[in-house]
């Protein structure tokens, strides 16, 4: 996280009082492209039942790699249709607290790798996409799914056996 200073402000000593403010429009471009991998993160483990292997984004695209054990330029096109479909029916995104034992019982939960997270967290914040995605997670996200916007699959990838690449943008970004 970068903290920029106004014009030639030096840097100010430690204890110094300050007040910040957010660039809205880099936040909520990362919210929506955020969400949007929740999405693809969703459609994916509901027809596939495969867990997400790692990731990453910048404000307005982002990739997340599955479990998969093939990736075509059909299972992206798919996938595109399944998120913009998700997007469009306006699921609510809800910010929600569960403790460490329900989560352990969660398999939705377990798929994320909750248990990566220390110990020492808990309850777990949980970001849950009603009736769609359901994940321990402390990222900033938007309030229902079409708040998204249009998303493109950008591309497809293998990465190796049982790690396949899907790339997403939004499509005003
Ligand atoms: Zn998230």
């Amino acid at each position: 996280m970068w903290h920029r200073l106004a014009g030639d402000d030096p840097l100010p000593d430690p204890g110094t009082p300050l007040a910040g403010a957010l660039d809205w429009d880099r936040r909520h471009l990362l919210m929506r492209t955020h969400t949007a991998l929740h999405v693809l993160c969703g459609v994916i483990w509901a027809d596939y039942g495969v867990a997400v292997t790692g990731g990453n984004m910048t404000p307005g695209a982002g990739r997340l790699d599955f479990e998969l054990d093939a990736m075509s330029a059909e299972l992206g096109a798919w996938a595109q249709r399944r998120v913009n479909e998700e997007v469009e029916r306006a699921r609510a995104v809800i910010v929600d607290f569960v403790s460490r034992a329900d989560a352990a019982n969660d398999p939705a939960l377990i798929r994320t790798k909750a248990s990566l997270i220390p110990a020492t967290v808990d309850p777990l914040r949980v970001i849950d996409i009603v009736g769609l995605d359901r994940q321990a997670d402390g990222g900033t996200h938007v309030a229902a799914t079409a708040e998204v916007g249009r998303v493109v699959v950008t591309g497809t990838e293998s990465k190796g056996r049982g790690n396949k690449r899907i790339r997403l943008a939004l499509s005003d970004a």
